[in-house]
């Protein structure tokens, strides 16, 4: 599944691309997304100029003249910037033609990905307004964490992976996040000390943003926005390294399941 750092990859790629274009048309193949696609949108965006690019948690937020294109990827889809006569492959669903004769191409196999126009604030979008802090904006850090865990008897792992928490700390960032702060994932979230809480702030911040750096890294199937393949390239201490040495201790990773996720943990350096 893409997560926070390949969403925040594909919006640089394509907001180089389209930032101050017009849109030409718009190609809807197969409206049939995880929610319907308007088809009237083939009459609204033309004329259109990109205005920016941004991203709010793992939604892409394409801001146009007179509203926003909230685009999600889903679990297996990808954007890239393409020539208008690329041909068209299957599970390219839809595509937002450029006046530089380029185009945005979104491919997505199991279709869980989502493309919604709002003409209002779209952080006020039902799918985005409940939201918790971005997790590298500065309202997020181990205070902000504490005070939402007070009480909360939860496992941390879960708490962490709540979007109403903070948002785009998907299960490889929460894993790795965890053991940079030394936390076993299954210590209840409101018995997490302050000082933990501010480690875990800044493992958080440290993991997303060597991932951002790298390139959106997580899946060996992604696809970045130019169409180059993206690999594991970053280094893991615990995230599908169950039965190898932790890479400080030696003892041997373990994985245990957590709200149908595998969770993976050192247990000397996690208590
Ligand atoms: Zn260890």
């Amino acid at each position: 599944m893409p997560e926070l750092p390949e969403v925040e990859t594909t919006r640089r790629g394509i907001r180089r691309a389209l930032r101050g274009r017009r849109i030409t048309e718009f190609v809807l193949r197969n409206h049939k997304l995880r929610w319907p696609v308007d088809r009237a949108l083939a009459k609204i965006l033309p004329g259109q100029r990109v205005r920016d690019v941004r991203r709010r948690a793992k939604y892409l937020l394409i801001e146009l003249d007179r509203g926003t294109l909230i685009a999600h990827l889903g679990m297996s889809g990808s954007l890239r910037v393409l020539p208008t006569d690329a041909p068209w492959l299957k599970h390219d669903h839809y595509e937002l033609r450029l006046d530089t004769g380029g185009c945005l191409r979104f491919n997505d196999p199991r279709r869980f990905g989502s493309l919604h126009w709002v003409t209002g604030d779209p952080l006020e979008h039902p799918l985005l307004a409940g939201l918790g802090p971005e997790p590298l904006d500065r309202g997020f850090g181990g205070a902000y964490l504490a005070g939402r865990a007070r009480g909360r008897k939860v496992a941390i792992k879960q708490f962490l992976m709540d979007q109403r928490v903070v948002v785009g700390v998907g299960n490889i960032y929460a894993s790795e996040a965890l053991f940079r702060a030394g936390i076993h994932p299954r210590r209840a979230a409101g018995k997490v000390s302050a000082e933990r809480f501010e480690r875990l702030a800044d493992g958080v911040r440290t993991v997303l943003g060597e991932a951002i750096r790298q390139g959106g890294t997580t899946l060996r199937d992604y696809v970045s926005a130019d169409g180059t393949p993206g690999y594991f390239r970053q280094k893991l201490f615990v995230y599908e390294r169950d039965g190898q040495p932790c890479r400080r201790c030696r003892t041997p990773i373990r994985k245990l399941a957590q709200g149908q996720r595998s969770t993976y943990f050192c247990p000397a350096c996690q208590t």
